[in-house]
């Protein structure tokens, strides 16, 4: 599970300048995607045709050999992890906090979410671990952690497919080590689509697909990326 498939998919929020165009990207089970490129090169618009947030108005997108228009917007969420660089804490305890995307999820699932998304050990230096409040009124925690923390809600769905978009990072070391490392750990089962300013963010990736002016000029892995230039 977790197979997609963009086949000359397009969107445009003005009619007259397509946002994306013409992009195919194969992505097979357990692959990680990364999408690279310049601000407003369509990578968060390519990001959100996955939610259905918005519509492809060109091509198709398949999800396990479903087109995405006929998933509903409720079965998507369901089924979809999506972090994005705003992670959210409620002020309530992190168990609760995290109990949002699962609320039968027990303390070993919430474990091992929290371990693969590497938060666990900040998680555990804490003197009530998951019934610690966050938020304004409890630990502030950093944004590295933040993220974190919001990555193991979204794995706690054990959805198959994750969505991890850090645009605005660009220089922003703590971040660039936490994609790295979620490279590493979240190749599993699951098919994830990580935004990415840099290359060398996504060495790791399955497949880094280029974005310029809404259009995937090039895709394949870092090296062979590195070799053609
Ligand atoms: P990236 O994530 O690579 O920075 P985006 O997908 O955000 O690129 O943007 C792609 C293009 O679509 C840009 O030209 C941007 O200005 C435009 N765009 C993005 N969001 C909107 C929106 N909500 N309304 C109109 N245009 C938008
Ligand atoms: P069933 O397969 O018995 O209908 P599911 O809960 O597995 O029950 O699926 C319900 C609906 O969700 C399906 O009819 C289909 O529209 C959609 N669906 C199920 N699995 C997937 C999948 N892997 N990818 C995309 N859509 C799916």
């Amino acid at each position: 599970k977790g197979r997609v498939v963009f086949d000359n998919a397009g969107f445009s929020y003005d009619p007259d300048s397509p946002a994306v165009r013409g992009v195919s990207i194969v992505a097979e089970p357990g692959m990680t995607v990364a999408l690279v490129g310049p601000t407003g090169a369509g990578k968060s618009t390519v990001l959100n045709l996955l939610t259905r947030f918005y519509e492809t108005d060109q091509g198709s997108i398949l999800l396990d050999g479903y087109p995405i228009e006929s998933l509903s917007k409720e079965w998507l969420r369901d089924h979809t992890g999506y972090v994005t660089q705003e992670s959210f804490l409620f002020n309530t305890t992190l168990r609760d906090n995290l109990k949002l995307a699962k609320p039968d999820a027990t303390d070993d699932e919430i474990w091992a979410a929290l371990d693969n998304a590497n938060a666990s050990p900040f998680v555990r230096e804490l003197p009530e671990m998951l019934d610690t409040v966050a938020g304004e009124r409890g630990v502030r925690f950093s944004g590295g952690e933040k993220q974190r923390l919001s990555i193991a809600r979204a794995l706690l769905k054990n959805p198959p497919l994750l969505l991890l978009d850090e645009a605005t990072s660009a220089l922003d070391n703590e971040t660039e080590r936490l994609v790295q490392q979620a490279l590493e750990t979240l190749r599993s089962d699951r098919t994830s689509f990580v935004i990415a300013h840099r290359l060398s963010t996504v060495r790791n990736a399955d497949l880094i697909c280029v974005l310029e002016d809404g259009k995937l000029v090039e895709s394949g892995k870092h090296d062979e990326l590195l070799a053609r230039g």
